[in-house]
């Protein structure tokens, strides 16, 4: 019954056609249980549904983005761009090293640090992101959300913002391989992104 409404509107005229008598009920028919089963939101997560909200949010990055940016085109150097871009819609208020509250979980007054995207929920939405890319046909191995120079960054994101709001991330210890993440990239800064507040 999951069957769409276009689909049930091109079978719709062989039906009427055969069965004559029958039109009215099939067509009356037909359109309510198509009416039903969409009014009832076939109960997608909240996961799915943010997955598909950050799939769009990402697609309608890629369609203003000048130069053009095709999905296929698009490279882990491309997601940093977007996460960057994000940053300007945070509510994470993160603290330069040059604030007094600097390392301060609850700061006693206001600053004018700037507000960025927290880091878990960037880290959240990448790997979304990641699911989406390849649910709509993306190939595992060409997935830009999971490329190591995005690992890398929310990483980067993940250590400043913890040191800059005295928040202490660590999870569950897990094992890192020790120097291989520094030393096996060469592309580690990526040269041509400007930070966001450079004009
Ligand atoms: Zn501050």
């Amino acid at each position: 019954m999951d069957s769409n409404p276009l689909e049930m509107h091109t079978l719709n005229p062989n039906n009427s056609t055969t069965i004559i008598t029958n039109t009215t009920t099939i067509t009356t028919s037909s359109s309510a249980s198509a009416s039903s089963s969409s009014s009832s939101p076939t109960t997608l997560s909240r996961y799915e549904n943010q997955k598909r909200r950050d799939w769009n949010t990402f697609g309608q990055y890629l369609r203003n983005h000048r130069p053009p940016l095709s999905l296929s085109r698009c490279s882990g150097a491309h997601v940093l761009e977007f996460l960057r871009y994000l940053d300007q819609f945070g509510k994470t208020k993160v603290h330069t090293q040059l604030c007094p509250f600097f390392g301060h979980p609850n700061p006693p007054a206001p600053c004018p640090c700037p507000l960025r995207q927290a880091w878990g929920s960037l880290d959240a939405l990448i790997g979304r992101l990641r699911a989406a890319f390849e649910e709509n046909g993306g190939k595992p191995e060409a997935n830009p959300f999971g490329a190591r120079a995005v690992r890398l960054y929310l990483r980067e994101v993940r250590d400043s913002q913890s040191k800059a709001r005295g928040i202490s991330y660590e999870k569950k210890k897990r094992k890192r391989p020790p120097a291989v993440a520094a030393a096996a990239v060469p592309g580690q800064q990526p040269p041509a992104l400007p930070p966001p507040s450079a004009s």
